[in-house]
């Protein structure tokens, strides 16, 4: 290899300890026969010329995401051998191979070796997302490996990364089918089925990553009045019917997102009235409920309530507004849940850590009045596995309360 990053002294440290990233700042020079683009694969190597990694260079705070700290050559054997690998913990973790769910994610970024790289299956679609021009480089090469090792199972890979890609590299890369063509977008999820919009929709089309906390949601249902708020393609509400709900109300402010909770509902319960979605803000719609201030908009007052809003933090520098804002959305569902309600909140935010949402859920069941006890303490699937070694991995976070 003929580009090489060498390290400012000290700064190998982190990479000895398998940390996959190399900040700008680390960086004393580079070494190659022509400049390096973006995506280039490079050598890094410590001030005292050691071998480190191998990565891929781009332009930005994180300059390299590390590939491996083997000198190996980054081929198709490779890319293989890492997608297979990852296949082997989904067939651990029991969520491949399954009649009643084809729905996992099969790579997670650093959590599974490949930093920059995001695969979703659904059912025979993969949905592959690059977020780092390295794995844009490399998408054809590493379409051809899943290929090989999904086999027959994989009908078409649809390549979903143009809001993914940093804007700044002006790849202008546009979503698409990198494989195959696949219209059937219904993915089954522990044996209930689900509209996948890959073409349009959030993410890789669906929160694969909510699969479990779906499941304890069901778990409750039974007998309750479930408010399922930010609820996107409806998946906590389509679980809470299967467990018995007595009603499911869905919110979300994108009316796309309504239209999908509708479809799935009636995919999965056709005709069933206990269901209704309502396209409003949900600070707006809080308000209006029974137990705030403002007159009521339903007669129905919650005893089981979902919070699973958006990032509220992207970054550092937005966490303070964002604790203040998951501070507010908590004491409003506190305010109205019904005594013996059990509420299912939780944070996306990459930024804001386990204790710090604690804090702002805590803080906004004192501002309530309301007593409290954490009954579950939730977190992202098995499929979305945290690299000991890349702690900022874990990104999403749950509780669930009994409010008396
Ligand atoms: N719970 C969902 C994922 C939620 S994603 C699931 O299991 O699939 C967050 C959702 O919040 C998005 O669909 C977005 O449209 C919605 N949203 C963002 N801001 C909102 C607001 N102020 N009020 C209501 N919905 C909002």
């Amino acid at each position: 290899m003929n580009k090489k990053i060498i390290l400012r002294r000290g700064k190998e440290e982190s990479l000895l300890r398998f940390h996959p990233w190399i900040f700008s700042g680390a960086i004393h020079h580079t070494e190659a026969d022509e400049p390096l683009s973006e995506g280039d694969l490079v050598e890094v190597l410590s001030s005292s010329g050691h071998f480190l990694a191998i990565g891929h260079w781009q332009i930005g705070s994180i300059a390299v995401r590390v590939l491996t700290f083997k000198r190996q050559p980054i081929d198709q054997t490779f890319w293989q051998k890492r997608l297979a690998a990852a296949l082997d913990v989904r067939r651990a973790i029991g969520v491949c191979g399954r009649e009643d769910n084809d729905t996992f994610r099969l790579v997670h970024g650093e959590g599974d070796n490949l930093p920059g790289l995001i695969v979703d299956i659904y059912g025979s679609v993969a949905v592959m997302q690059a977020h780092s021009v390295g794995m844009h480089v490399c998408r054809m090469e590493i379409a051809e490996a899943l290929r090989a090792v999904m086999g027959e199972h994989l009908k078409a890979i649809y390549y979903k990364s143009e809001t993914t890609l940093p804007f700044k590299a002006q790849l202008e890369q546009e979503n698409g089918f990198l494989w195959g063509q696949s219209a059937d977008n219904v993915a089954r999820e522990n044996g209930l089925r689900f509209h996948i919009d890959w073409l349009k929709g959030q993410k890789t089309g669906f929160f694969v990553d909510q699969r479990d906390n779906r499941s304890l949601v069901e778990q409750y249902a039974q007998g309750r009045k479930v408010l399922n708020m930010f609820c996107y393609t409806g998946g906590f509400s389509v679980y809470a019917m299967r467990g018995g709900a007595k009603l499911v109300h869905s919110v979300d402010s994108s009316a796309k997102a309504i239209e999908l909770v509708n479809a799935n509902v009636e995919l999965n319960f056709p005709g069933d009235t206990r269901h209704k979605a309502f396209a409003e803000d949900a600070f707006k719609f809080m308000d209006e409920m029974p137990g705030s201030t403002a007159d009521s908009q339903s007669s129905e007052s919650y005893d089981l309530i979902i919070l699973d809003p958006p990032a509220f933090a992207k970054h550092k520098d937005a966490l303070r507004n964002a604790l203040r804002g998951y501070t507010k959305l908590n004491a409003k569902a506190f305010e109205m849940i019904q005594p013996g309600g059990i509420l299912f909140t939780f944070s996306c935010s990459q930024a804001v850590n386990k204790d710090q949402f604690r804090m702002a859920v805590f803080t906004a069941a004192a501002m309530a009045k309301r007593k409290v006890r954490i009954l579950h303490q939730l977190h992202q699937p098995a499929d979305h596995p945290i690299n000991i070694y890349h702690p900022e991995g874990e990104y999403l976070k749950g509780l669930v309360l009994y409010v008396e």
